[in-house]
């Protein structure tokens, strides 16, 4: 791993204040591994008390709503979560795109909202098992991906810096059974061309691309150590400091290896 590994924890719909015990944990373990870039999207509901607490890891968001402000009941902006100390938004997850019907357009302008007001994000993409044995799964991704990514003109010069790609396969999220190692290699490839072709490659060689599915302490050595692994997005495994990081240690091992 060239760039410093990204290691995120998605919490989804898991948590109320008595998790910011695990989240101080989280922290804590984090100062001990400086060469990790460590962080975790909560709730909502946790953004400003994990924010208040932690001294060394990331907070991020889960998603946002594409408009800047208006008559949205019950959702909430970008500006509101970067008020309440994110620094990062995921976007285009898979559970969002099924469960709430989000389209690649609608990932796309949330995208640009985001980092128009200052966030950073982690835009997620990832196939169906469907359409990967249909044997169709890289040209979905690439599809996907260059329909959801903010618009090369959108985009900033640091680009690199404010975005990070998920690759997520749908199948392997919370089945316990990871993408083999020559898939995640082939569709980390093929993201990283398709970043070229968008940003340059000045910019588009140095965006990170997670993979997030079924990662553990147990295979995260193995994953993370793949070309064109530059983290990995988490969840189920998130939820616990011991084994988040158990990951974040792993990728800590390789650091000092290389
Ligand atoms: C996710 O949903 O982002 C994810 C990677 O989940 P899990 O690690 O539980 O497979």
């Amino acid at each position: 791993m060239a760039q410093r590994p990204y290691i995120v924890g998605n919490w989804k719909m898991h948590g109320t204040r008595a998790m910011l015990s695990e989240a101080r944990a989280i922290d804590r373990a984090a100062q001990r591994h400086m060469k990790v870039e460590v962080a975790i999207a909560p709730p909502f509901t946790l953004i400003h008390p994990v924010h208040r607490e932690a001294e060394q890891i990331g907070v991020g968001a889960q998603d946002c709503h594409h408009e800047a402000e208006g008559a949205f009941t019950g959702d909430i902006s970008a500006a509101m979560i970067a008020d309440a100390g994110a620094k990062f938004v995921i976007l285009g997850h898979s559970e969002r795109r099924e469960a709430h019907g989000e389209t690649d357009a609608l990932v796309r302008a949330k995208a640009e909202t985001a980092l128009a007001a200052g966030l950073r994000i982690i835009l997620c993409c990832g196939e169906s098992a469907k359409t990967r044995d249909s044997g169709k799964a890289v040209a979905f991704v690439r599809k996907q991906l260059k329909a959801s990514l903010p618009e090369p003109d959108q985009a900033f010069e640091d680009a690199s810096e404010r975005i990070t790609v998920a690759y997520e396969p749908i199948w392997a999220i919370g089945s316990g059974n990871a993408a083999t190692i020559a898939d995640i290699v082939e569709m980390h490839a093929a993201i990283r061309a398709l970043l070229i072709d968008l940003y340059g490659e000045e910019q588009g060689s140095e965006v990170r691309i997670l993979y997030g599915g079924s990662v553990k302490p147990e295979n995260a050595s193995e994953i993370l150590t793949a070309p064109e692994v530059g983290g990995a997005l988490v969840g189920g495994a998130s939820l616990t400091a011991d084994s988040f990081m158990g990951i974040a240690l792993a990728a800590a091992v390789e650091t000092e290896d290389s």
